[in-house]
């Protein structure tokens, strides 16, 4: 599966990316908007042809680049057509050429890159191809973060993103989802609704080095398909070990916070005691629960309840109280772990 995708990267789809007209994603044809083939299709012919130049990708150039069927292809260039949005030039009948009727780039543009549509990323665990909308929501936070002369940051709300690129809510939402899952995307600032902008970030990391050992040539035999495939691995392993790094950092600074109570416990005879009397009791009492004698369990959990009490209650003469074993997680939601209970990674990894 990985082989045969970047075998194809390795060929033809290196470095290769395409300017797509902010006006193209507000377009209709007869009413309608355009689809995500159509829509990158037309702006690939959009991003090739200019004044003079001509967008001279086949079919298959099309189909290859933007994984489309031929067929897909040969719809969309005919409907381009037939509403007056693409024109053939048929002067050159070697190789079909186009460009746009009106070209206007005047509105700015978002870059994609051809590999978005060619890579499985791995997103929980599992690796996935992204959708064409993931696609276009992941190239408008790229080209606004690479984008030298802006804040190295997308500012937007879902309903900005909704509305720039034509895409429901839910769409929206499940693509910025599964983003900040596959860490491609960060989000430090959160906004509160819908309507309230969020900041994100790319992984710059992970996107320079993916990207600059794209565009290392390949050698000539076709046997380098690993060559493209190791760098993702090792950038995601990278990745994961500067996570677990910061996770593990985070968690020992919170629980240095409550050692020097855990040790006055430990070195408290009287705790110790009880504490040491109460450790097997969990045990025995799922024991006695499971061989179905209900008065064993019943003394025992009475037993260990009386010594939770005697320990609360030394805890208190030695003036430590519960709270000061808990360890000041900075983040509530995942206690510092970077995975919140659902299994989701957390939001709260910010960008360095
Ligand atoms: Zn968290």
């Amino acid at each position: 599966m990985y082989q045969s995708k970047a075998a194809q990267l390795n060929t033809s789809l290196k470095g290769g990316f395409c300017r797509r007209p902010y006006t193209l994603f507000k377009k209709t044809i007869d009413g309608k908007n355009l689809t995500r083939v159509e829509n990158i299709i037309f702006s690939a012919i959009s991003s090739f042809s200019g004044e003079d130049a001509r967008c001279k990708l086949s079919y298959s150039g099309f189909s290859e680049r933007y994984n489309v069927s031929r067929a897909s292809v040969a719809r969309t260039i005919r409907k381009g057509k037939a509403a007056g949005l693409i024109e053939q030039d048929k002067s050159n009948r070697a190789c079909a050429s186009y460009r746009m009727a009106e070209n206007d780039m005047t509105g700015g543009y978002i870059i994609t890159e051809d590999y978005l549509y060619h890579v499985l990323f791995s997103v929980c665990g599992q690796a996935r191809k992204l959708t064409r909308a993931t696609v276009d929501v992941l190239s408008l936070i790229k080209t606004h973060c690479d984008n030298k002369n802006g804040d190295g940051c997308f500012t937007g709300s879902v309903r900005s993103i909704m509305t720039i690129l034509h895409l429901s809510k839910r769409t929206v939402q499940q693509a910025l989802k599964l983003l900040l899952n596959a860490d491609l995307i960060f989000r430090p600032h959160k906004g509160i609704n819908n309507r309230s902008k969020s900041e994100f970030h790319i992984n710059k990391t992970f996107f320079r080095k993916f990207e600059n050992a794209m565009r290392k040539k390949p050698a000539a035999n076709g046997k380098p398909a690993s060559e493209v495939r190791t760098p993702r691995f090792v950038a995601e392993a990278d990745a994961r070990a500067d996570r677990e790094r910061f996770y593990a950092q985070r968690r020992s600074q919170a629980e240095a916070k409550v050692k020097p109570f855990r040790i006055a416990l430990d070195t408290d005879p009287i705790y110790h005691n009880l504490e040491a009397q109460r450790r097997p009791l969990s045990f025995l009492i799922a024991k006695a629960d499971v061989a179905g004698d209900a008065a064993q369990s019943k003394e025992l959990t009475a037993k260990e309840q009386d010594l939770t009490k005697r320990m609360l209650q030394r805890m208190k003469e030695l003036g430590i109280s519960p709270e000061d074993l808990q360890p000041p997680y900075r983040c509530k939601l995942c206690n510092d772990t970077g995975t919140r209970p659902d299994g989701f990674r957390c939001t709260c990894y910010p960008l360095r």
